[in-house]
């Protein structure tokens, strides 16, 4: 490491929370699949901010639309109206083929409208007697880092000295129909899920399991809430993860993430009108959310993954990607798994772990990052060509063999 590097580690290092682990490379300048260090070094991001970044970095058009916009209104509040909330709320319903939409800014206040929005419904719509509502939500689970949203996590990395916790929460193992059925009762509102696991380290569930979820959920009265926030916009190579299998309806899907294009945080919950019904004035709110620069951005990223086809792209790399991985025999990999450009590579404990690979990476110039101790996760912009994933996997080759 370069003293130039060094020096930027050393001032976040004496002034930041210490809340996170970065890989030692300062980022400076970013376009399309590629970002530039501090000393003029070029990655390749196989991370995306988490699938934030599905349209690449700076994307001409969202980038534009933010600057123009940045010269016009950035802000009003939802006390007033503003020119360009209606047509925001318009695209995000059409794409998620959902009648209501409520727009925050983050991922977890997304679900947190979510939760808000399922007990409600219970109460008013279901009759579930006050106080009592229930959200079964799985095992593994990542749905941000609120304190309700982290009571009901299962990762004590995520938990730890941060009770007491929010009650009304219970977690099933992921995958498990059965489980479902036999946890769900009269006062369930809510069965909360991802539909393959991002954080919990590229988790596929067993076919079958999200169409038989909706059918249980169906059958007894429960809203079906998929949290896209990760899986949606193309990253699995269909608009929506759930997507892929026959007959699932949700009564809401989540997102945010790649909603905001990469350059503006916006996060939205879609639901069925009956039930985004339960919210009246005061309800709810946030200062930011819906407000015109976020509806700028969130049209252009939208539009932007309609009009590059990238849920189509995302399924053709992914498809080529995934199998070249897999020709990849190496000693150290147990698995090779995903969905799309929704990749997990999980290598064997006995390696030290994920984060070395993804160090011995960073140094061939590829950024990606580990999940869980064993998992590399690649999940790179949609936007990437042929030839960037040869040249990748050209270097996992190289780390892995
Ligand atoms: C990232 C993520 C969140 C939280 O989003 P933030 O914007 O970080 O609050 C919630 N759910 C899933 C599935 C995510 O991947």
């Amino acid at each position: 490491m370069t003293d130039k590097t060094a020096g930027f580690l050393k001032l976040s290092d004496k002034y930041s929370a210490s809340n996170y682990h970065p890989l030692p490379v300062v980022i400076e300048r970013g376009e399309g699949c590629w970002v530039y260090d501090v000393e003029g070094r070029k990655y390749l991001d196989m991370l995306s901010s988490y699938s934030a970044l599905n349209q690449g970095h700076c994307h001409p058009k969202i980038v534009a639309a933010l600057q123009d916009q940045a010269s016009r209104l950035t802000l009003t509040s939802r006390a007033f109206h503003n020119n360009l909330f209606g047509a925001f709320m318009q695209k995000a319903s059409s794409v998620t083929g959902m009648e209501k939409v409520l727009p925050m800014n983050t991922g977890a206040e997304a679900v947190e409208t979510a939760i808000k929005m399922a007990r409600r419904w219970g109460y008013e719509k279901k009759g579930v007697p006050e106080g009592m509502a229930k959200i079964i939500v799985c095992a593994n689970n990542f749905h941000g880092r609120t304190t309700t949203i982290v009571g009901f996590s299962t990762e004590p990395l995520y938990r730890r000295g941060f009770g007491p916790f929010t009650p009304g929460f219970e977690i099933i193992p992921f995958g498990d129909a059965a489980a479902l059925a036999s946890a769900v009762d009269r006062n369930t509102v809510a069965f909360l899920v991802e539909p393959i696991q991002g954080e919990g380290g590229i988790i596929i569930p067993p076919r079958g399991f999200l169409s038989k979820a909706a059918e249980i959920c169906r059958k007894n009265n429960v809203l079906l809430v998929l949290d896209e926030i990760q899986t949606g916009l193309g990253r699995t190579g269909k608009m929506f993860a759930y997507q892929h299998e026959k007959g699932v309806k949700p009564d809401a899907i989540i997102l945010g993430k790649a909603l905001g294009g990469g350059v503006y945080p916006v996060s939205a919950v879609a639901a069925r009108a009956e039930v985004m019904g339960v919210f009246d004035p005061g309800s709810h709110g946030s200062t930011f959310g819906g407000n015109p620069l976020a509806c700028r951005a969130a049209i252009a990223a939208l539009e932007v993954i309609e009009e590059e086809d990238l849920p189509g792209k995302s399924r053709e790399s992914g498809d080529y990607f995934i199998g070249k991985l897999r020709e990849i025999k190496s000693k150290h990999v147990t698995d090779v798994r995903g969905l799309g450009l929704f990749v997990g590579v999980e290598v064997k404990k006995e390696t030290g772990g994920a984060r070395p690979f993804c160090e011995k990476l960073m140094a061939e110039g590829l950024l990606c990052k580990e999940t869980h101790d064993l998992v590399i996760r690649f999940a790179p912009p949609l936007v990437i060509k042929r030839e960037e994933i040869d040249w990748a996997l050209e270097r996992i080759r190289k780390v892995l063999l």
